[in-house]
């Protein structure tokens, strides 16, 4: 069997004010939030939209768009449930998912296992997460939003 990678970005604009929901945590102490419909879990996303490139299934858009509107403002993690029951009824194992999340805030450092074990828990398959920054350069630098971008690797289950 030869395995298959897939890769996915996500970018939210930071509003005040806003809830602040990423990598499938609350982050109550946080005076901004990630705008979207949804809650809009950049790594969540990223993570989802990897699963379905490595699938060959499109992504979130074409997936979640407005066909289906009964997806429209689920959260991060339920999406990633769903692209993971998706990509296992196309006939795929999943790997693993690589996420990692690029700006400033939140600080996912002191929660990251909390992150993982939440990830890896809606996913069935381990989630590993990881941080940067971007040295105060870009959107991600000057605090108008978050980044993230993941890779996920899947197998084609055996038919034998
Ligand atoms: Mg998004």
């Amino acid at each position: 069997m030869i395995p298959r990678t897939g890769i996915g970005m996500d970018a939210h604009r930071l509003e005040q004010g806003r809830p602040m929901w990423c990598a499938g945590l609350y982050f109550p102490d946080e005076p901004a939030g990630l705008e979207g419909h949804s809650d809009g879990d950049v790594a969540a996303h990223a993570a989802c939209d990897a699963l379905l490139s490595a699938a060959g299934l499109g992504d979130l858009g074409s997936n979640f768009g407005t066909a289906e509107p009964e997806w429209a403002g689920a959260s991060g993690v339920t999406f990633l449930t769903e692209v993971a029951r998706r990509v296992r009824a196309a006939g795929y194992e999943i790997g693993n998912v690589a996420v990692q999340v690029i700006g400033d805030r939140p600080r996912l450092g002191t929660r990251r296992a909390e992150a993982e074990a939440v990830l890896s828990a809606a996913l069935g398959a381990p989630v590993s997460l990881a941080a940067t920054t971007t040295d105060r350069m870009g959107f991600t630098g000057r605090g108008e939003g978050v980044a993230a971008i993941a890779t996920a690797l899947v197998v084609a289950r055996s038919t034998d």
